[in-house]
This record gives structure tokens, sequence and C-alpha cells, in this order.
């Protein structure tokens, strides 16, 4: 695998932006950004980094918003969801003494 992607913002080649700027004198063009892949870490217990590796195909936030904006129905249809899922819990307990989070919500193995 090479070592960067190039971002998949659709619109990251149209941002004036100086970091976009490149070529020689008389034919400068604003190309789309150079991303450093790094290879996600490995899960330690139930963490699993997921926020770091889309770091990796995007420069910024704002390309990947703009890249779900374009592509949202095609991500939806990769895995469409027809049901709600559900996590099985324990009933929960009110706390009245505490101020926040007065509800114990417990999931049931
Ligand atoms: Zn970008």
């Amino acid at each position: 695998m090479s070592s960067f992607n190039w971002c998949h913002g659709p619109n990251c080649h149209t941002k004036e932006l100086q970091s976009r700027i490149r070529g020689s004198k008389g034919s400068k063009v604003l190309r789309t950004m150079k991303v450093k892949y790094t290879p996600p870490p490995e899960p330690k217990g139930n963490r699993y980094y997921w926020f770091r590796h889309w770091t990796n195909y995007f420069c910024n936030q704002s390309c990947l918003m703009e890249f779900v904006e374009h592509n949202i129905q095609g991500m939806i249809a990769l895995a469409p969801r027809r049901e709600p899922l559900e996590t099985p819990i324990k009933d929960p307990v009110k706390d009245n003494t505490r101020y926040y989070g007065q509800w114990t919500i417990e999931k049931r193995t």
C-alpha cells in the first residue's frame, strides 16, 4: 500500500487555499491534497480508534462531510438499516441524589 492517499473530498481541488497550489509558473493549478496514510493502531480493549481512520482519506472534516453529502445514498445502500437495533439492559435505576445522570443504565450480558 502506498504511504499516501489523495483526499477523497469532491471539492478539495477547488478550495482557494495556498496548500492546494501546484504546478509551474504559467500553468498553476489547485490540486487535491495528498493525505499521509498511517495504519490505525491495534484496538485496545473496546477502543477502536475509528475517529483516526478517516484522516487517512480526507485532508480535513470539511472534505469528509462534503464526501458524505455527495455519497450518502450510496453509503446507506451499502448497509441499509430497515429495523432498529436494540441493546438489552437491566431495569434502569433512578438515583435522585445525583444532579446529573440520574438514571443508572447497565447493559445486560
Ligand atoms: Zn481535502
